[in-house]
């Protein structure tokens, strides 16, 4: 059953949706954050999945750190894979997230890992505010398929 608009959490699957497609795109032609496998091995083994071979992944998960949701440092693009078919405690996942967050290091900087894994205060989005993020999120991404970016910007 569709989600009535007055109902929160249609605004959070809308924010969602927005900000994990502007992660995707940011990092085209990146290889994935966490099993470093390129964008062209990752299309040909896995380019076949329902919805591609790419996700937006969270270094923290959304259901762990809901406040992180739509926090670009914490969002990167990878892979079907890594990021999804393993549980919270298998070996598996333990893997890839150790990978992630060496590469995140690579990427951003200890400093702002650090600052990822808190403590904070965390953010309670209102409705106006979900609204605000997925509008904000579309427009960053249609300005990234016109090209009008040179080095990714993660803020
Ligand atoms: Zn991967």
């Amino acid at each position: 059953m569709a989600l009535l608009s007055t109902d929160k959490r249609h605004w959070i699957k809308k924010a969602q949706e927005a900000f994990n497609g502007y992660i995707r795109d940011r990092d085209s032609g990146l290889p994935c954050v966490s099993c470093d496998r390129s964008e062209a091995e990752v299309n040909q083994s896995e380019g076949w999945k329902p919805g591609g071979a790419w996700d937006c992944g969270h270094y923290l998960s959304v259901g762990s750190h809901p406040e992180l949701r739509f926090e670009p440092l914490n969002a990167h693009r990878q892979c079907k894979s890594c990021n999804g078919g393993s549980g919270n405690y298998t070996r598996k996942n333990h893997q890839v997230a150790a990978a992630y967050r060496a590469e995140l290091v690579k990427r951003i900087g200890l400093e702002k890992v650090e600052w990822l894994e808190g403590p904070y205060v965390p953010k309670k989005h209102s409705i106006e505010d979900l609204q605000a993020i997925a509008a904000e999120y579309r427009i960053k991404r249609r300005e990234l398929q016109k090209g009008h970016h040179e080095d990714i910007e993660y803020a």
